[in-house]
């Protein structure tokens, strides 16, 4: 019902970018009708605009007038990018009732491609908002200067402002509370390597990042606390990445460090803060790697005991928090001996690899025709349901859809079972992937 049409400055990670709200679209008398007055203010923000985010409500599911909101973006933001963000989608990843993915598949069939599902609200999937408007924006993004003081727009016509999200290289995040040592790690990480600094290739020109070049592969870090800054002084200091969030969502890969001497010591080997990171990492779609260091301080005469029971407890207590990755990838390390960094860095590279999977549909749908046949006897079938095809929407990470024919869903038990299936015949375990149905119905 907003009349004044409000503009600001948004923060999304690192992007910057002005965000119009519009005049809101409000209906005639007659059902389902757009009113030509507000329609008409909507359409001139339009003209300042790149991109319009289309909004639509998970709950309260697809109405007949998102089905005309969508005509009329067809006809009046033909010249922009149109995202479709399924907002109030709190839990979509973790719901077993499905509802909300059943929501996400009637999206779809509003025609302008795979919806984003946010939470305003809490803030969840705002890093697939972010990947997804970080390749649009492109050349668009707000260049900030001093302190947010002077905005302007870059020019958004020179080149395609559309980037493929293939040449973003890996970003990397170093994770995790005060002391773990954490700088120690990232020192010995760069010390042995070629580092590079300046503007990331691809990314916001004036973005200063560090990198380095791990086997002739290009490795970005995130600054999830200013580091770099300081680090020009006083070596690279700590990174308090817990109160990091929004900068973690550029990260693709987070690698979180534990203290081993405090794991022999505790009860459980995460604390509630490690835990909490951890899921949200996987949460948003992000590789995660568990780094437990300070290993040579496992010494003494029981050492070998203390050790296998370190290994054990952070095995079993990522297992109990993550169930559904399976296989977080783990290691053992000493940064302030230098022992682990090729281990550290061939997980990173294994799990980037695997989250950038892109499988082609003709092999998956014969692979489903084999896999299905050895569904085990617990996996129920669907009401009414019956699965048609396959297919990867896409990677980063791996989002895969279960088309379906007939007036039902198929059970969650078969999408779990197909998920794990996926994971074990493709080696994709080790990283969150995504697994949702969309059926006939939604299409009508
Ligand atoms: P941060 O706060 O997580 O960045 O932690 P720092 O890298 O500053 O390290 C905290 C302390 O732990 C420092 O005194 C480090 O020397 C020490 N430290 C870091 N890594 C190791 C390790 O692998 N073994 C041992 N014994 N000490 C470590």
């Amino acid at each position: 019902m907003t009349r004044d049409i409000r503009e600001g400055t948004a923060k999304l990670g690192d992007l910057r970018f002005r965000i119009l709200d519009t005049a809101g679209l409000e209906t005639t008398a007659e059902p389902n009708s757009i009113l030509s007055r507000t329609a008409g203010l909507t359409a001139a923000v339009f003209q300042k605009c790149h991109t319009v985010l289309f909004l639509v409500d998970a709950r309260a599911g697809m109405q007949p007038l998102d089905a005309d909101v969508g005509k009329w973006l067809r006809r009046y933001a033909k010249s922009l990018h149109t995202v479709l963000v399924l907002n109030k989608a709190e839990g979509i990843h973790s719901d077993p009732s499905g509802k909300l993915l059943a929501v996400m598949g009637e999206a779809h069939s509003l025609g302008f491609g795979e919806p984003v599902a946010v939470s305003a609200e809490t803030g969840e999937g705002m890093t697939d908002l972010f990947d997804c408007l970080q390749r649009l924006l492109g050349k668009a993004e707000i260049h900030v200067t001093d302190q947010e003081a002077e905005l302007q727009f870059q020019d958004a016509d020179s080149e395609s402002s559309v980037m493929d999200s293939m040449t973003i290289p890996l970003q990397l995040a170093i994770a995790g509370r005060p002391n773990v040592g954490k700088s120690t790690l990232l020192n010995a990480l760069l010390r042995e390597e070629r580092v590079l600094t300046g503007p990331e290739p691809g990314l916001t020109r004036d973005a200063v990042r560090v990198g380095f070049d791990y086997k002739g592969k290009q490795v970005y870090l995130v600054d999830t606390a200013g580091w770099m800054q300081r680090s020009k002084v006083e070596g690279l200091v700590a990174l308090g990445a817990m109160h990091a969030r929004r900068n973690l969502m550029r990260a693709h890969i987070v690698a979180l460090v534990l203290d081993a001497e405090e794991i022999s010591k505790a009860k459980s080997s995460m604390r509630h803060s490690e835990a909490a990171l951890a899921r949200w990492v996987t949460q948003e779609g992000r590789g995660l790697v568990v780094v437990v260091n300070k290993m040579d301080l496992l010494s003494g005469k029981d050492s070998a005991a203390v050790r296998e029971q370190v290994i054990r407890a952070v095995s079993e207590e990522i297992q109990k928090i993550l169930p559904q990755v399976d296989g977080v990838p783990l290691v053992f390390v000493s940064a302030l001996k230098g022992r682990g960094r090729s281990a550290i860095m061939n997980r990173v590279f294994e799990s980037y690899e695997k989250w950038c999977t892109r499988l082609p549909t003709a092999q998956l749908n014969r692979w489903l025709a084999k896999v299905m046949s050895r569904r085990p006897s617990g996996v129920e079938r669907g009401h009414g349901a019956r699965i048609r095809y396959i297919t990867q929407v896409k990677a980063r990470p791996p989002t895969f859809v279960v088309f379906v024919t007939g007036s039902g869903r198929i059970d969650e038990s078969e999408l779990r079972f197909i998920a794990s299936s996926l994971k074990e015949d493709f080696n994709l375990s080790g990283i969150p992937l995504r697994v949702l149905q969309r059926s006939s119905e939604d299409v009508r």
